[in-house]
């Protein structure tokens, strides 16, 4: 979708500080970082929420989640703990509407969230 500024950073149009990238998925350092390590990792294939996702997601949410272990290592927080957070709609604080896990780590996390 050339009006999703994900797919257009997922296809290079859009400059990001990239942490990872494969045939299926980018991952990048989010420009308002809420964490000493804050990286977006987003598929390539425009899903627009969590509530387009289908049963025939099922094998990317897979490689999704087996890939977030692998980052957080990549970026030295797989140890010290870290959140994994997807928003769903604007009332959950989601602002862009392509799929995105926000991995947070470097620092104690609150709970309950905000
Ligand atoms: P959401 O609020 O949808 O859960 O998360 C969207 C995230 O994308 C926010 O944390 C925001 O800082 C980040 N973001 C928005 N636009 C850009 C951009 O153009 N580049 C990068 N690297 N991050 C962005
Ligand atoms: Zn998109």
């Amino acid at each position: 979708m050339s009006d999703c500024i994900f797919c257009r950073i997922a296809a290079g149009e859009i400059p990001a500080r990239l942490a990872a990238e494969d045939p299926e998925f980018v991952a990048f350092r989010d420009l308002n970082p809420q964490a000493p390590v804050h990286v977006l990792l987003i598929p390539r294939r425009h899903v627009a929420t969590v509530n387009d996702l289908a049963a025939a997601d099922a094998p990317l949410l897979g490689r999704i989640w087996t890939r977030i272990p692998l980052l957080a290592a990549e970026l030295g927080i797989a140890d010290h703990g870290y959140r994994v957070v997807v928003n769903c709609l604007a009332p959950a604080g989601q602002s862009v509407f392509h799929l995105h896990f926000h991995l947070l780590g470097g620092r104690a996390m609150g709970w309950p969230p905000g």
